[in-house]
């Protein structure tokens, strides 16, 4: 990892292993390792190598990365669903325990380390967008570093929820789109002319 400058950090084994997958380390990234972290607390999870765990999040941010390492949830596996909602929000469950937490980030985040000057220094700057890339960086480091040092009710809000169980991830046969020939999932076929079934890239 770059080195930080005067930035200290003592990064965890397991936030290591997110930044390996992640390609680095980002206010993004440590938000997902926080709340997976409360999740696994929480809901007394064990890494998902099925689907009983299910993470719902509410962006498609660097966030998502550490759900995936920390929770072993993934699209492939049908146990990580995206929603594209732009909201720092997550919801955690556990299939089997038929428990469920969403995490909300707070309305104020409010920079307490030892850098505060310079980090409402650096925020001025890239809110007016007069701040170099070096700047943006640093301020990135130094929010990941805060984020770190909190206790978790300081950054999200949890909340016990109601779960609708979400389907196991379908399992349908395959058949050829009668335009392209390509093999479709038959649930994701649409009709086309005539009422023959197609495939969605053929459709539009
Ligand atoms: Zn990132
Ligand atoms: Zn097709």
């Amino acid at each position: 990892m770059k080195n930080a400058e005067n930035i200290k950090f003592n990064l965890p084994e397991d936030l290591k292993k997110c930044i390996e997958f992640h390609g680095h380390l980002c206010p993004g990234l440590v938000y997902g390792y926080l709340v997976a972290k409360e999740a696994i607390t929480l809901l007394k999870l064990k890494r998902s190598k099925d689907e009983e765990v299910v993470a719902i999040s509410e962006n498609d941010s660097c966030a998502v990365d550490a759900l995936q390492i920390m929770l072993g949830t993934s699209t492939g596996k049908g146990n990580l669903i995206l929603k594209d909602y732009g909201k720092n929000a997550y919801t955690i469950f556990n299939r089997s325990h038929k428990k469920a937490f969403r995490f909300s980030r707070k309305r104020y985040y409010r920079y307490g380390g030892e850098f505060e000057e310079e980090f409402s220094r650096l925020d001025q700057a890239i809110s007016s967008d007069t701040a170099s890339e070096r700047e943006k960086w640093r301020h990135k480091m130094l929010k990941a570093k805060d984020l770190l040092s909190k206790p978790f009710s300081d950054v999200f809000s949890s909340k016990e929820v109601d779960i609708v169980m979400p389907p196991y991830a379908a399992l349908a046969r395959s058949e050829a789109c009668a335009k392209c020939g390509e093999m479709t999932m038959s649930t994701k076929m649409v009709r086309g002319e005539n009422g023959k079934r197609i495939c969605i890239p053929c459709s539009s």
